[in-house]
């Protein structure tokens, strides 16, 4: 088992080079198309194709921090860590809404 960070810095290893050349807009259009074949992926019943498609999103959010220069563990835990950031509760007890 890794961390995020040290997923994050497995990335950069991997791909570093490549996400530069492509640049943070290349590389977000490369989040959202994943975004979207995760979205098509929960609408079939292939198990390994939706844990595909996470890992996808996944590695492309964590390339785009790291073109970005953002740790993505730090701020994550930096936002979360303490629960909810709006209400400051774990569980949240924010009013529920459907949709953002
Ligand atoms: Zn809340």
């Amino acid at each position: 088992m890794i961390s995020v960070a040290e997923f994050q810095d497995l990335m950069n290893r991997t791909y570093f080079d490549k996400d530069s050349k492509r640049g943070p807009h290349g590389t977000y259009e490369w989040l959202r198309e994943e975004v979207i074949e995760l979205g098509d992926a929960m609408q079939g019943k292939d198990r390994q194709a939706l844990e595909d498609e996470f890992a996808d999103v996944f590695a492309w959010l964590t390339s785009l921090a790291n073109i970005l220069g953002v740790d993505l563990e730090r701020a994550a835990l930096k936002k979360y860590a303490d629960g909810c950031p709006k209400c400051h509760l774990s569980p949240c007890r924010c009013v529920y809404r459907e949709t953002s």
